[in-house]
């Protein structure tokens, strides 16, 4: 399935759930702060009644992909690789969607929005220990060095993001506003994993 190119807030309005899909504007403008955007997008917006279990898993995958941004398939093949992986597949998924790289990037503030962090990699803005890696869906390690091109650093609009504390780190990254470099300081375990994303359920949806 190819990606999807229309109005990001009608995916947030879809889910009835803030996603953060289009950085700092998700903090100020948002649509769903405003009693019409809570309505589900399309002329009759989400049947009303009671959803089903079948729903609710497929709403939660939904989220989840759209979230991180991911295609059905890149979503599903994240998926099997965590059903391989030791341990709990839940967890597995979700430490393997915020160890990429564009979920890296953004939740360091080098980029405003995911969206953002994957174009900026895509243009060769990003080095991964001092080596550019100009692809979106790398893994980072513990012990990774996360830093930005001189032009992409000295960029006005760059400089001002990277100048504000990112609402976005997580306890398992670290950002040196001074080197402006970001560093993954181990992986996230599953208590700082604290997505809107109830991985139970989506284990759920693929497990029928
Ligand atoms: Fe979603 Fe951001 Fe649009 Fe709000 S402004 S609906 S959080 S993408």
């Amino acid at each position: 399935m190819s990606r999807y190119l229309g109005s990001v807030c009608k995916l947030c309005r879809r889910e009835r759930e803030k996603l953060f899909l289009k950085g700092e504007r998700c903090s100020s403008k948002c649509a769903l702060d405003r009693k019409r955007g809570k309505n589900a997008p399309g002329q009759h917006g989400v049947p009303k009644g009671k959803m089903s279990e079948y729903a609710k898993h497929l709403r939660e995958k939904q989220k989840a992909r759209r979230f991180y941004n991911l295609t059905e398939q890149q979503f599903k093949h994240y998926y099997e690789i965590a059903e391989k992986m030791s341990g709990s597949t839940g967890y597995n998924l979700i430490k393997l969607l915020e160890m990429r790289l564009d979920n890296v990037v953004y939740r360091l503030g080098f980029a405003s929005s995911k969206m953002m962090a994957r174009q900026t990699i895509g243009h060769g803005n990003i080095l991964v220990n001092g080596k550019k890696i100009d692809i979106a869906r790398y893994q980072v390690k513990a012990g990774d060095i996360i830093t930005a091109s001189e032009k992409y650093k000295n960029n006005s609009a760059v400089k001002n993001l990277i100048e504000k504390p990112s609402a976005n780190i997580a306890p398992w990254l670290a950002f040196s506003k001074d080197k402006v470099e970001g560093s993954v300081i181990s992986e996230p375990i599953a208590d700082e994993i604290s997505q809107p994303i109830n991985s139970n359920l989506i284990v759920e949806y693929y497990s029928k």
